[in-house]
């Protein structure tokens, strides 16, 4: 999941990272994980993106892979779609545990100003696709009068500015 790394080194732990993202307001629900993965396999980003994998983050928070974590990009790659939220069958709110990761990434000093900048760019994107998506969502609930099943489908499509 982390960009240039194939295994993690879980010598350097933190055993109280799970719990420090536990405590935080949104990561109250992290341990209800039991990784099935079909928050990644709902994911858009996912699907576009293998790095990028909700289950594998969860797993190395779970792991106290803290560092690893809060440096790396990945954790500014959700669209905050909550595609993952919906689907987890044990009641995740992964899009709300991403969240917790940026403010502590933030807060701990893991976050250069120039990715501050970046990031805050990707965000107004992700506001305007997260628009684009509701209105498609709706136009096809109108049209069909059943709830559209495939969110993850619908943000590609809007991504890809279809
Ligand atoms: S869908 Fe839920 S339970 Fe399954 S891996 Fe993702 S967060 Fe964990
Ligand atoms: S909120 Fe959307 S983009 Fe973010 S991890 Fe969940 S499904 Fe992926």
């Amino acid at each position: 999941m982390v960009e240039e790394q194939e295994c993690l080194d879980l010598r350097h732990s933190n055993v109280h990272f799970k719990d420090e993202v536990v405590q935080a307001a949104g990561g109250e629900t992290l341990t209800r994980c039991f990784g099935c993965g079909i928050c990644t396999g709902c994911c858009p980003v996912s699907e576009m993106d293998s790095r990028f994998r909700p289950s594998s983050i969860i797993q190395m928070i779970l792991l106290g892979q803290k560092d690893e974590l809060l440096k790396s990009p990945v954790i500014w790659y959700c669209w905050q779609c909550y595609s993952c939220s919906f689907h987890c069958p044990q009641g995740v709110k992964f899009a709300s545990v991403i969240r917790v990761l940026r403010y502590m990434a933030v807060d701990e000093g893991f976050v250069s100003a120039e990715l501050m900048e970046k990031a805050r760019d990707i965000e107004e994107e992700i506001r305007k696709i997260r628009t684009r998506v509701l209105d498609l969502f709706f136009e096809r609930y109108k049209k069909s009068g059943s709830v559209p099943g495939d969110v993850a489908q619908l943000c590609k499509k809007c991504f890809e500015g279809e």
